[in-house]
């Protein structure tokens, strides 16, 4: 990779790519959109939204059914694995603190100091605002640990999906994904206005059939999947499908926000769990509210990439304030620890291994997870995934149940975050409670 002055590279991005710029901001406006050919104006109310109707049905459906309203749970504290929930400390299955680096004290006291230095917002967009060093300290790490020439920090790992692919590719371009991807990405390939394809899950054969077709129609082509995927805690076939997108001249955008800190032997994700190097992928994307324990989302990559999203970018530096000094800080300590405190990394390796294993030892469906830190449960049926996960919260057990459309019809599940400080005692009390739960509800 060359090397790139930024304020040159800078100056030309700025006259060169003004009218994208431009553009860019069109496209989030709406202002090219063609109004479509006939329909009944609806008036001034939501009430009948079809998001209202398909809510108010569920609803319906957990009254009659006495089951408890799973959804925006409140809770407390949070300590370790466990989470404060009415007075009780559940074990907890439904945060993303893979590491444990959410309640960890280091963390908090980082977090604590850059709100005494910086206050508690920096208030407007960076570009505006400035900069505070604890952003570029942190681009800096995320850059160092992926061998990337840059790297840039978003408020939001859905919004760095949804403003990177939106801003980089246009409607002369292709953007091919793994059916299975997250929805940020889908957004974000929605908001480019480029023509949109998808293969089936894990397929390099089915991607190399598509783009012998389709590539060469198209200016760029980019193929957008994940290291880990976190309906179903399977890997991603990410070797093959970067060799297809390359021979077909094609980018590649991973979205590392399962796979970082989780797999590899010390947490470096497709790195170092699949032998993936630096220049094979050219957009890493992960999120900072899994393993890192804060909230938002970065992008690592070339130093042309990262300029150009820094300046450009709507949601990164424009028009978006950024990432607040205590969670920039919150995430550079726990990517520091990261280094240090291996031990996270195989403790969690230790618990997912152990309740996968276990799980099917017991008879439990986990469907086609293969060894992450998200294990499902599929029960298949909606209901019975929304009673099991009622029975197991009354028993000091908080786990989420995924139903459709968010996942197919037929394939309800619960859905297992393992986290670093869960214990086995915790482990094996959740799974034979769920046995004993499905045997008494059949
Ligand atoms: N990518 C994937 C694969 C995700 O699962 C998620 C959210 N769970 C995101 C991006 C968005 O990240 P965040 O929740 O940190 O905004």
């Amino acid at each position: 990779m060359s090397s790139v002055d930024s304020r040159a590279l800078a100056r030309q991005l700025i006259s060169g790519n003004q009218a994208k710029g431009e553009k860019a901001t069109r496209k989030s406006l709406g202002a090219n959109r063609k109004p479509t050919a006939s329909v009944t104006p609806i008036g001034r109310s939501f009430d009948d939204h079809p998001g209202i109707i398909a809510l108010l049905a569920i609803n319906q459906n957990l009254d009659d059914k006495k089951i408890d309203n799973p959804y925006f749970k409140a809770w407390s504290k949070r300590k370790g694995s466990r989470l404060l929930i009415d007075n009780q400390w559940k074990i907890n299955f439904s945060s993303y603190n893979y590491l444990d680096m959410a309640s960890d004290p280091d963390l908090a006291e980082a977090a604590k100091q850059a709100i005494d230095q910086y206050g508690t917002s920096v208030s407007a967009a960076r570009i505006v605002s400035g900069q505070i060093p604890l952003y570029e300290e942190l681009e800096a790490e995320f850059a160092d640990f992926f061998g990337t020439e840059d790297a840039l920090v978003f408020i939001s790992g859905f919004l760095t999906n949804v403003s990177t692919i939106g801003y980089l590719f246009n409607e002369k371009d292709l953007i091919v994904h793994d059916a299975l991807i997250h929805n940020s990405m889908i957004s974000g390939a929605l908001m480019s206005g480029a023509r949109r394809l998808n293969f089936s899950h894990n397929d390099a054969e089915a991607l190399d059939k598509l783009l012998r077709i389709h590539r060469n129609r198209h200016e760029r082509c980019v193929v957008l999947l994940e290291g880990v995927y976190s309906m179903d805690g399977d890997f991603g076939n990410v070797q093959p499908i970067i060799d297809i997108a390359h021979h077909h001249n094609c980018s590649v955008m991973l979205d590392e926000a399962h796979s970082l800190g989780t797999i590899g032997k010390t947490g470096r994700g497709a790195q170092e769990a699949m032998g993936i190097k630096p220049d094979d992928v050219d957009i890493w994307m992960g999120s900072l509210s899994k393993s890192l324990g804060s909230v938002g989302g970065y992008i690592a990559g070339s130093k042309a990439l990262i300029e150009n999203l820094r300046y450009y970018a709507p949601g990164a530096a424009l028009y978006c304030a950024t990432t607040p000094p205590a969670s920039a800080a919150a995430a550079l300590c726990a990517l520091q620890k990261l280094k240090t405190e291996t031990w996270r990394v195989r403790k969690l390796q230790t618990n997912f291994t152990y309740f996968l294993k276990r799980a099917n030892e017991l008879g439990l469906n986990t469907g086609i997870s293969e060894g992450t830190a998200v294990v499902p449960i599929i029960t298949g049926d909606t209901n019975t995934a929304l009673e099991l996960t009622t029975r197991l919260n009354k028993q000091g057990i908080n786990v989420q149940a995924i139903f459709y459309p968010i996942v197919p019809d037929g394939e309800a599940r619960l859905r297992f975050f393992i986290n670093t400080a869960h214990t086995k005692q915790e482990l094996d009390y959740t799974l034979n409670k769920i046995v004993e739960n499905i045997k008494a509800m059949k």
